[in-house]
């Protein structure tokens, strides 16, 4: 007997959004998708597009309702923030993406500070939420730990600075949380928390209100240039090994950081704020086991890019298990393989990008390299990619072991062609790893 497609809206247009079509396609979805620029990658795979910024709700719904649709994964934070999934909700449409209240986990990081104080979930850190200028100013002057200053809400993953590293002193402290209220950075308020000194890794997870169903572990790198130097991005690149672990995190530091997220899951429904969707949890391995950096309501990217390429288990399922509030674990299962994912990026990226020049992909030439392509803030137009002035193309390589999948990333970017691009060649590279592994070695040993 033949069975129907069913009929899937996937919301977003980049890097992290075409992984999604990916998988659904895989699963057999006839995906209906809706991004604001045209991600060629989408594109093909959509059976119907609509081009319109993803917090335009209304016109989404009227989309998601002329299409029959009935599963929908939000990609990005923003349509979160701005509603969506609670619009698509009322529909009767299972939906992949917490409401909006349960989204301020990521949008409004006084909020996911005090939810986390309030239940004791483990990994919480020291911190004070400020909706006015004195009294933050006040708690910073008088903190007697380094700081890390983050305004509230969303700033693209670019307002945080920290204590000695972007701000060199306090003088730089307290002029940056003025600038923040001033210029009302990432809405009203400032959340000071304490700086911590470690290793940072993702953990993503699927959450369907209860269960908590975990991922393989990712390390992204966040600073613009090689060596982890310069300004921070939203990622210039990331790998996962085959054990699903990290070169420096063991099992029961994993161990530790699932039962911070499945606390934070408990600790929002006893607060009768559900979530169901995919949790991103920003850990930082210290000298004490795993601290909470920061939580996203959806998948990370370029961590997406490492992850569902790996996935062996229907994505349609995984999705209704969300969206129904029934996932079972053992629908969940990833391939034991690396992998290695770098971003082609505008040269100037993180400062001052090069935007609307043309790149080319061969994309026959990567897939046989063992590499996948993910395309990301590009624009087709004529015929042509054209990039903008965010990440252009992830390109992950895959493999039994991460010396061949960081090969097999590097042989598939020389199949992608363009004037102005640059990649950090050093991601998922043994000396930058052993680097990071050295480091934690020195951490613990210090405490
Ligand atoms: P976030 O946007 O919260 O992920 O922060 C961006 C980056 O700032 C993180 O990836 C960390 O490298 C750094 N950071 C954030 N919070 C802290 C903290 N409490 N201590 C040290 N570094 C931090």
């Amino acid at each position: 007997m033949e069975t129907m497609a069913e009929r899937v809206l996937a919301v977003g247009g980049g890097g992290r959004e075409h992984a999604i079509v990916d998988v659904l396609a895989r699963a057999g979805a006839d995906v209906c998708a809706v991004m604001k620029n045209r991600n060629p990658g989408i594109a093909r795979f959509a059976k119907d597009l609509l081009l319109t910024k993803e917090t335009e709700v209304g016109k989404v719904v009227q989309f998601a309702r002329d299409r029959g649709i009935g599963l929908a994964v939000i990609g990005p934070e923003a349509p979160l923030e701005a509603g969506l999934s609670d619009a698509l909700r009322a529909e009767g449409i299972g939906v992949v993406g917490p409401s909006k209240m349960a989204a301020r986990m990521e949008t409004d990081k006084g909020f996911a500070r005090t939810l986390l104080a309030k239940h004791k979930v483990p990994g919480n850190l020291r911190f004070g939420v400020f909706n006015d200028l004195a009294p933050a100013i006040k708690f910073a002057k008088e903190a007697d730990f380094q700081l890390a200053v983050k305004p509230i809400g969303l700033t693209g993953g670019k307002g945080v600075k920290v204590e000695g590293e972007q701000l060199k002193d306090k003088a730089e402290t307290l002029a940056y949380i003025k600038e923040i209220f001033d210029r009302s950075i990432g809405g009203i308020g400032v959340v000071l928390e304490e700086k911590i000194v470690g290793e940072e890794f993702t953990l993503q997870a699927f959450v369907d209100g209860t269960r908590v169903v975990p991922m393989p572990l990712v390390q992204d790198h966040k600073r613009a240039f090689e060596g982890d130097l310069g300004p921070n991005t939203g990622g210039m690149g990331s790998y996962s090994l085959q054990d699903h672990l990290l070169p420096f995190v063991a099992k029961e530091d994993l161990a530790q950081a699932m039962e911070s997220m499945r606390r934070t899951v408990d600790a929002l429904r006893r607060d009768d704020c559900i979530y169901q969707g995919v949790l991103y949890g920003q850990f930082m391995l210290t000298a004490k086991g795993p601290r909470i950096i920061e939580f996203n309501a959806r998948f990370g990217d370029p961590e997406a890019m490492n992850v569902l390429p790996l996935l062996d288990s229907d994505f349609v399922d995984i999705c209704h298990g969300i969206a129904g509030g029934n996932l079972s674990s053992s629908k969940v299962s990833f391939a034991k393989m690396a992998t290695v994912c770098k971003y082609v990026v505008p040269a100037g990226y993180g400062l001052e990008p090069k935007a609307n020049l043309p790149i080319e992909v061969d994309e026959s030439a990567v897939a046989r390299e063992g590499a996948k392509v993910f395309y990301a803030a590009v624009n087709e137009e004529n015929g042509r990619i054209l990039t903008t002035s965010s990440r252009s193309v992830g390109i992950v390589g895959i493999a039994p072991d991460l010396e061949r999948a960081e090969a097999n990333c590097e042989r598939a970017l020389r199949h992608v062609k363009g004037e102005a691009i640059y990649v950090r060649h050093d991601i998922g590279r043994k000396e930058i790893i052993e680097k990071k592994v050295a480091r934690m070695r020195s951490i613990r040993d210090s405490y």
